[in-house]
Parts: structure tokens; sequence; C-alpha cells
């Protein structure tokens, strides 16, 4: 088929027929999966007839996520069929998805992003972000840990994620990695959500990472990491913000574009880490 062809209107709606690809993977107590497929449409797929349906879950999914968030615009590309579950045989169970992780951008009530718009605006004079546009948030900054049901318990403590064993070799049975979204911010850098997992003999490793770079003006990187030990009753969870502006760093251009380089450089704003108790963990 000619790539021209690619526009039209019954290919989009094709792309919905596209196969979503899945895996599953049992480990100890624990069922561990994964959904991907395509990118979420810019419009209605059921040419406005989502209008009238009175049940959300009878809506496209372009519909569904425009109805329950509150952003002027989505970003470029959202994966709304990205989910990464891992399910306790108790029968709770930790998720990362899209929808979750916008409803907790900033639709302007909070009007956290002023400062970065302001920088981004005086690092580019001309540049004319409306009265909307500077309370919306449009680097998509989320502190999204995860999505959990409510018979997990969450704690404090004082315990942290070995990451020296986790450096250690050893096996891994089972890797994935799921981009949630993604926004050029108008090619002047890149704000996106992806979550990956790792699972050893031992234990599995969860890093779910915003990495926002507004080009010559700051990078931010909000990171949740999740940890679980074969035989423990409890998950480690550990929330870190960090940003910093150009002008107070003085890096090699590259160091720029990788995320896991540039955490390092950049300054702790806030953290939180907690124990999250499993119910019925044996
Ligand atoms: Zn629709």
């Amino acid at each position: 088929m000619a790539t021209e062809e690619l526009a039209t209107d019954e290919t989009i709606l094709n792309i919905k027929r596209l196969p979503v690809t899945s895996e599953e993977f049992p480990f100890n107590e624990w069922l561990i999966k994964y959904e991907q497929s395509h990118i979420l449409h810019s419009q209605c797929s059921k040419k406005g007839a989502c209008n009238s349906c009175t049940n959300i879950n009878d809506r496209c999914l372009f519909c569904q996520y425009t109805s329950q968030l509150e952003l002027p615009h989505l970003p470029d590309m959202v994966f709304p069929n990205n989910i990464l579950l891992l399910k306790h045989k108790s029968g709770c169970e930790l998720k990362f998805n899209a929808l979750d992780a916008l409803q907790r951008v900033s639709n302007g009530k909070l009007n956290l992003q002023v400062d970065v718009a302001e920088a981004w605006q005086e690092a580019r004079p001309g540049t004319n972000l409306d009265n909307r546009a500077k309370k919306f948030d449009w680097t998509f900054t989320t502190d999204y840990m995860g999505t959990m049901s409510n018979d997990f318990i969450e704690e404090d403590t004082s315990e942290r994620i070995d990451i020296e064993k986790l450096k250690q070799r050893e096996k891994i049975l089972f890797f994935h990695e799921l981009s949630l979204y993604e926004d050029e911010l108008h090619d002047h850098g890149i704000a996106s959500l992806n979550v990956k997992i790792r699972v050893m003999p031992s234990s599995f490793f969860i890093l779910l990472r915003y990495f926002l770079r507004v080009d010559n003006v700051m990078a931010r990187i909000n990171d949740t990491r999740i940890y679980y030990e074969v035989g423990s009753p409890y998950l480690l969870r550990e929330y870190t913000s960090k940003q910093a502006d150009y002008k107070d760093l003085s890096l090699p251009i590259a160091i720029y574009t990788d995320p896991s380089q540039l955490a390092q450089y950049l300054t702790l704003k806030s953290s939180n880490y907690k124990k999250i108790i499993i119910p019925g963990a044996s």
C-alpha cells in the first residue's frame, strides 16, 4: 500500500484495530503483565459520535482522555494502551498508565509552571505565550508514582533501595520498557514519561521517569523507583524530583540528551521514601 494513503480517514480508523501486544510473566507471588499499542489519535475516531455517549466507556479513547483531563491540549504522543500491571496473589495491584499520570499535570489551578514559562520566553524573545498557555503546564510535569489499589498500606521509611545490590550481575529474567507520553515542546526540547521493569531471580525493580528538557533553559527529572525483594512483605518506593537551570550547568551537549547521566548534575528539590506493605503477603 502506498504510504500517501496513510492519512485517509479509513486508515485512521484501521489503526484502532491494530493488535495490542501483551505479555505476562509470573514471578514469585506476582503476575507481571504489560500491554502496548499505537498512539492516541488527535481527534475523535468516531467522527464526533462520542458526544452523545453518556457512558464514558463507550467513547473512543481520544474522547475518554479529553473528557477526563482538563488540559487545553494533550502531549504530541500519548500511548493510552501502554500499561504495566503488577498483580499480587492477594489481589492488590500496582499499575502504570498515561491517563493517571496526566491527571496529575497542573491544568492552571496550581500554576506551577509560570517560572519555566517565563524563563522560556526570556530565552526566546518573540515567542508569545498567551495567559492560558502560561497557566497550563505545557511541560506536562507529573509527580505520578504509579496507581496502587487501596489495599496497599503506605508508610514512611528510612530504609533505602540497595543500589549496590542492583548493580550486581544477576540474570535478567524479564525486562520491558514502555513510553506513556512524549511531547517535543514545539521543537524546544522534550517532555517524556516512561516506565521500565527489570526482573531478576531475587527481586524486581521499576523505574518510572518523567524527563523534561527545555533547551537552553532548564532540565527536570522526576523519578519513581520501586523495589521488591523475594520474600519481603513490602515494596520500597522512592520518589525524587530534581532540576537545574542551564545557566547553573556547564556540561557537554550530549549529556543533556541522556537523562540517566544528566540526573547526577541536577539539584534535588523534593523526595519521599515509602514502604508499601502488601496485605496478606507471606
Ligand atoms: Zn470520540
